[in-house]
């Protein structure tokens, strides 16, 4: 644990430019979040508002903001969710690649420029699309923005993130405690059977990402 602790905090000393940190406010994504605050209190956090996350996800949210006094943004999709569901019906039943796009990816593209360092709290261990991710990589993205993209838990298990964040005293989103091993919007979130990997429950197993990973090109 020591060497995963002082490689995460090698990784983000090095991260180059103005950064960001895209939150979920999962277990791993606050272990991270803990770790850039030593760095910089006012990093900007951003934070996909799709409208349609757990109460549970938006009252730990604000409880956090609040107790780290975070420099939280809160990304919005074009349109509200009434809005969105008056013109095109429920997608994230019909058609969830472009609920997520609208909801999550645009506001994300957004959101992302004016930064050269994203940090997210990907591990390969939380699903096969996951396995081959590698600390630090050059992401290029539809609207020509390329970005150091740097995931410090790259190779974390699930029980070192739970051990990082026991041993700081912080709390976990109490979703986890009911069986829920990934968090997302709550209409695609489902506990995965025993077995299955953390993301197996996203989505209804019908896809593992929602885009916000896979929408960008990776530099070889
Ligand atoms: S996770 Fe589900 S509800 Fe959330 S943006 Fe994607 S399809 Fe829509």
């Amino acid at each position: 644990m020591a060497d995963l602790l002082q490689s995460a905090k090698e990784i983000i000393g090095r991260a180059p430019g103005r950064a960001c940190f895209t939150c979920s406010f999962q277990a791993e994504d606050v272990a991270v979040l803990h770790l850039l605050l030593q760095k910089d209190s006012r990093i900007p956090v951003l934070f996909l508002e799709t409208g349609y996350h757990f109460p549970e996800t938006y009252a730990y949210r604000d409880q956090l903001a609040r107790d780290w006094n975070l420099n939280l943004i809160n990304m919005q999709a074009a349109q509200t969710v009434p809005e969105q569901e008056s013109a095109f019906g429920i997608l994230h039943q019909t058609d969830p690649s472009r609920c997520c796009h609208l909801r999550k990816v645009e506001p994300l593209l957004e959101g992302l420029s004016g930064y050269e360092t994203w940090f997210t709290g990907l591990r390969r261990e939380q699903s096969p699309s996951r396995a081959n991710l590698q600390p630090e990589e050059s992401h290029r993205f539809p609207n020509g923005l390329t970005l150091h993209k740097v995931s410090p838990l790259y190779d974390w298990k699930w029980q070192d993130v739970l051990a990082y964040l026991t041993a700081n005293d912080v709390p976990l989103l109490p979703l986890y405690e009911q069986g829920y091993t990934s968090i997302g919007c709550a209409p695609c979130t489902a506990k995965p059977a025993p077995g299955e990997h953390a993301r197996a429950g996203r989505w209804g197993g019908q896809k593992l990402e929602c885009g916000l990973h896979t929408v960008s090109e990776k530099d070889e």
